[in-house]
């Protein structure tokens, strides 16, 4: 069904095309034919005579009598034809007697009452035409051109309709076969200035002169001068009515075909090149394409058919813009500083099917970079490209940012493909040698599979994927089809972090801690849950890793203390002295703002900071170590406890435990779960307690799932345990009641609640 929106379309199309050729392609047209004729020029041929017949002035004969004169001295030189193109207003009975004397050796123009025609004004043309008492044997014939745009005569009609009659062109009159098609293109390659011209005068006195008119065409006109009006003569600029009769007279017959045949030839032509891969061929299909525009019109015009040459130079001008752009493109936007081509370069290709995006990524590439002279980043850039290149054996090899680089592959099973990425691995075994430096490389891979993804997606996943190959230190990752739902989840986390703390999803749970001494819940560690609408329970180890990814852990982290301060406040109203703890990121804990925004808070809430204890883990991420205590240090002179955690796992855990300020030791886990079946975890964890002893640190054990564990730390002189033994996380109000019971104040705690 045709809808108004197509109509509009259509309406537009039309005039964008109308528009294209009026601005466009009617001016190329133009400018081409007038540089073709300008490029052909030639001298008017001899056998063509213009006598200029003057304008009578003073004391002359009339009108008449003088071109009476003329033409009998015209006789006398027995030319071969003579046209008469003149005003015949007065006819004496001299001039009438001439014509007739001439016969059919003269013929008698007679021009419309307008100068220049399109093609509908040939057939209903006016004009004076003179009596036959008058013309005699002599034909009558029309002159007059079809003209442009600009005003230039293009052709001439064969016929003119006048007056319900026919009357042979001008130019028609002297084709020796009849003029069959439906027009005649003069010659506009004669030039004017080389038409031999002689003065009627001359003519009547009887002076001797070079030239004979001997079996000459004579065109007798009184429109030679540029007075006596002007056409457009392509390639030569204004010329006057006569110049263009010789030129009609020289011309051929043409048949004006206004298709756009040539533009269409051209279009096929460049569309065709486009899938040819063999340069030489697409280049010679170019050149075909090229020369089909710039000699197509001069062939065909040759061949008798006059097509439209401007649009064909439009077609071709937006074809070399397009092409010299997406030139300019892949040179100064798909191009990386090592000129290779980048990544935006590969997202405009298109993966066929069976095949897929790989990413290599060089790990530590900037900071070798960094030790290299900036002019050998691009040899570097080169040496590990030719070695891809060389291992998946695909010439083109793209550069991301980095030391990503990307390449297209077909697709392995999947023992073929490790062993594949394997030997890929192996040819960076070699180190790498620019201008004298040696480096050594670790390459890892992504790779994506996914083929109903556009080609800038499967990149990124491939990239995301080569980032995970290098962070668990795989030699290759794999895109799953999860993952992209998870990567916008991940994006929109930390709005919905925000979303959670106000609306309750996220929350604190509470998980006891026994002291051995006293024999009773000396306390709790605070640790974060969120439990999404829609994904469920998300552990807190995975957000809060891209919290602090994000740069966000701040305000999750303000807004645990500031849930356990509550709690805390809680807990020590009920009994004996209540410790809590909390967590503090590693990546905060070197912040500056980190102490007067704990400070403003303690400040606020008027808590004792004694009752809250500061977790930290053993971590290498710490970015400032020294910036890392002095914080630390402050924290635990404004009277915060401080707790090492996850003691014993990290690689530098006596360092820790010399240079940091603390407390409390928490022995991780995984030693405290084998203490019982293994002698030698139990030895280690009974030494460590020793040691925290004599720095005057307490200990905790944490992970304690059963009686023996739990018995067996109470033996080492463990000072406090935690684990599910003791108690899992668990909500305020389900600890808040194990304490109750547990210190007898059961009834008060739920008649409170
Ligand atoms: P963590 O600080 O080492 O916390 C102890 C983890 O061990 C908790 O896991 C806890 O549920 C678990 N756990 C305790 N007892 C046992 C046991 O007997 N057996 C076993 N198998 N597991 C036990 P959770 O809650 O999943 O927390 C994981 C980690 O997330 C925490 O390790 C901590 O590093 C981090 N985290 C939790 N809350 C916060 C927070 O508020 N801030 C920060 N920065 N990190 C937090
Ligand atoms: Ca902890
Ligand atoms: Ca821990």
């Amino acid at each position: 069904m045709r809808t108004k929106r197509d109509i509009y379309l259509a309406i537009a199309a039309f005039l964008t095309y109308f528009v294209a050729w009026a601005i466009f392609a009617s001016p190329l047209d133009q400018v081409y034919w007038n540089i073709r004729y300008s490029l052909t020029e030639r001298a008017a041929p001899a056998s063509i005579v213009v006598v200029r017949l003057n304008p009578i002035i003073g004391p002359a004969p009339d009108e008449g009598s003088y071109y009476a004169d003329v033409l009998e001295k015209l006789r006398g030189e027995d030319p071969r034809h003579v046209y008469l193109d003149a005003n015949l207003k007065v006819v004496t009975y001299s001039l009438e007697r001439e014509i007739k004397a001439f016969g059919s050796k003269l013929s008698i123009v007679v021009r419309p009452n307008q100068m220049d025609f399109t093609r509908d004004d040939a057939s209903r043309a006016t004009a004076d035409i003179p009596g036959r008492n008058l013309t005699g044997s002599a034909q009558v014939v029309v002159a007059g051109g079809l003209t442009n745009f600009w005003k230039y005569v293009v052709d001439v009609p064969c016929v003119f309709r006048i007056d319900g009659h026919s009357y042979p062109s001008f130019a028609a009159s002297t084709m020796s076969t009849p003029c069959l098609s439906n027009s005649i293109r003069p010659d506009f390659s004669v030039d004017p200035s080389t038409v031999e011209v002689i003065d009627s005068r001359d003519i009547n006195s009887g002076l001797k002169r070079e030239v004979s008119l001997r079996d000459k065409t004579i065109l007798v006109s009184g429109f030679v001068g540029k007075q006596d009006g002007v056409l457009g003569y392509l390639g030569h600029r204004q010329q006057s009515l006569a110049m263009h009769d010789v030129a009609a007279l020289s011309g051929h017959p043409i048949r004006r075909v206004d298709l756009e045949i040539l533009a269409t030839i051209f279009t096929i032509l460049i569309t065709v090149a486009q899938s040819v891969t063999r340069q030489f061929w697409r280049w010679s299909i170019y050149a075909g394409a090229a020369s089909a525009a710039l000699f197509g019109p001069v062939l065909f015009e040759g061949a008798g058919i006059l097509v439209p040459a401007g649009s064909t130079l439009v077609v071709m001008t937006v074809f070399a813009a397009w092409r010299m752009w997406s030139r300019w493109r892949r040179k100064v936007i798909e191009t990386g500083n090592a000129g290779l081509p980048n990544f935006v370069a590969l997202g405009g290709h298109s993966i066929p099917a069976g095949y897929h995006v790989v990413v290599a990524v060089i790990g530590r590439y900037e900071e070798f970079l960094a030790t290299l002279p900036p002019e050998l980043h691009a040899e570097c850039a080169h040496q590990i490209a030719r070695r891809f290149s060389v291992g998946c054996g695909t010439a083109e090899i793209f550069h991301g940012e980095g030391g990503h680089f990307a390449w297209i592959e077909h697709d392995r099973d999947a023992d073929n493909q490790i062993e594949h990425f394997e030997g890929m691995r192996a040819l960076f075994s070699a180190p790498l040698l620019v201008g004298g430096h040696m480096f050594d490389t670790n390459v890892h891979f992504g790779i994506d599979r996914n083929g109903q993804f556009d080609t800038l997606t499967r990149l990124n996943t491939a990239i995301a994927s080569a980032t995970d190959a290098l962070r668990t230190g795989r030699t290759v990752e794999q895109f799953e089809a999860n993952r992209l739902a998870n990567a916008h989840w991940e994006l929109s986390l930390l709005a919905r972090i925000d979303e959670g703390m106000r609306n309750g999803d996220i929350w604190l749970a509470y998980q006891p801690q026994w002291d051995y001494g006293e024999n009773r819940i000396s306390g709790a560690e605070a640790l974060i849950r969120w439990n999404d609408p829609v994904r469920g329970p998300i552990r807190p180890d995975e957000f809060i890793l891209q919290a602090e990814r994000a740069g966000r852990i701040d305000a999750l982290t303000y807004w645990v203390l500031e849930q356990a301060i509550t709690s805390a406040e809680i807990f020590n109203a009920l009994g004996p002295r209540f410790q809590m703890s909390i967590n503090l990121s590693a990546q905060l804990v070197d912040k500056p703002s980190l102490v007067s925004a704990t400070a403003e808070i303690v400040r606020r809430r008027g808590i004792d900071p004694h009752l809250l204890t500061v977790e930290v883990t053993e971590t290498a991420s710490v970015y400032n170590r020294p910036a890392a205590i002095r914080n630390l240090g402050e924290l635990q002179a404004m009277g915060f406890r401080l707790s090492i955690d996850d003691f014993g796992t990290g690689e530098a855990s006596l360092c820790y435990l010399a240079d940091l300020p603390s407390n409390e030791l928490k022995l991780d886990r995984r030693f405290v779960s084998r203490i019982v079946e293994s002698d030698r975890d139990r030895k280690i964890v009974a030494s460590t307690i020793k040691l925290a002893h004599a720095l005057g640190q307490t200990v905790v054990g944490e992970g304690i799932e059963d009686l023996a564990t739990f018995e067996l730390l109470r033996k080492l002189k463990c000072d406090v345990a935690q684990g599910y033994y003791v108690g899992k996380p668990e909500t305020l109000e389900q600890l808040r009641f194990r304490y109750l019971s547990l210190v007898g104040k059961q009834g008060k705690a739920f008649t409170s609640c």
